[in-house]
């Protein structure tokens, strides 16, 4: 899909309060954001309007369990919530039930809103008085552009708080049975996106393709194919054990493992689709004797 239409309330199953759905026509004006804070003066101002305050808050990678108690207490003071297609199942009803709910999307290739008029809302709502969460899938400052968020925020005069979620590295390899550092295996994990930019992957292969490290791969699957062959390329062998995972961590989590030589070929015959976690390195060996009962698909 390619233009963005606006701000789809429902995608989410909702079960309380009222949702907001706007296009983006009717959002409101940027008059509150020149990037230009009012003189602390006229802020000290008994009549001055109250400034509302922004927390931007990791979900997890889905099990709503994982949320940190500090964001369910956060949620269920909200005034507002805006939140990504990622944010687990079950999450959304600790909001607090008076509080509207905003869909501003973000799959790959589908950014119902883009970046910028995401900022804008924030800081609109924000101006408002309001208690506004941003909620974004796994933890908000690992690909998630809430360093973006922030600095734009803060630019424009608004009190932001980041809160940490558990990363989708974190919560699936755990659930997945897959330690991402051991010391038999791995002495070091990277984290890096295999998100296609005009159809190539630009990633640091040398460094990648290092021996006793493990590599996470977020947002890799549509260049699963380039990347395993990269890695073999820069120097993995290929027999090096590799995972994909998606839904990680929700109860259709599905784990597909094969060498890295067969993986691309074997995602495929699986029918795994986004989102989906890559991880590489010896430490995939461990998911046969650690990993959770669940749909196996070993090449
Ligand atoms: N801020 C998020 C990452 C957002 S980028 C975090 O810290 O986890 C989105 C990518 O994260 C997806 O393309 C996928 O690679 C990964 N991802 C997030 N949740 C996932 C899940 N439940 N299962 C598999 N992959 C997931």
């Amino acid at each position: 899909m390619s233009e963005p239409i606006g701000l789809e309330a429902a995608a989410h199953p909702v079960a309380h309060g009222p949702s907001v759905r706007l296009a983006r026509d009717e959002l409101p004006g940027r008059t509150a954001c020149p990037r230009d804070p009012p003189p602390a003066p006229e802020r000290m101002r008994p009549d001055a309007p109250r400034r509302g305050k922004v927390f931007l808050i990791g979900a997890g990678p889905g099990d709503p369990e994982l949320l940190t108690l500090k964001a369910a207490r956060l949620l269920g003071q909200a005034d507002a919530v805006v939140f990504d297609h990622l944010v687990g199942d079950g999450i959304l009803e600790l909001a607090n039930a008076a509080a509207s709910r905003v869909y501003v999307g973000k799959e790959a290739g589908n950014h119902s809103l883009p970046q910028d008029e995401i900022n804008r809302l924030l800081v609109e709502l924000a101006s408002e008085g309001l208690t506004v969460i941003r909620l974004k899938g796994g933890d908000p400052f690992i690909f998630g552009r809430g360093g973006e968020e922030a600095e734009e925020l803060l630019a424009c005069g608004i009190e932001c708080e980041v809160v940490p979620g558990i990363t989708a590295a974190s919560g699936i390899a755990a659930y997945a049975g897959i330690p991402l550092t051991h010391r038999d295996h791995a002495r070091s994990v990277v984290f890096t996106t295999g998100h296609l930019k005009d159809g190539t992957v630009n990633l640091d292969w040398p460094a990648l393709a290092r021996p006793a490290q493990t590599v996470v791969i977020y947002m890799g699957l549509g260049a699963l194919d380039v990347i395993c062959r990269e890695l073999i390329a820069h120097g993995l062998p290929g027999t090096t054990p590799g995972a994909v995972v998606h839904a990680g961590t929700t109860n259709r989590q599905v784990t597909v493992t094969a060498p890295l030589a067969r993986l691309a070929d074997t995602v495929r015959a699986a029918g795994l689709k986004a989102p989906a976690l890559i991880i590489v390195g010896s430490v995939v060996s461990l998911h046969a004797l650690l990993g959770r009962p669940e749909l196996h698909a070993h090449a």
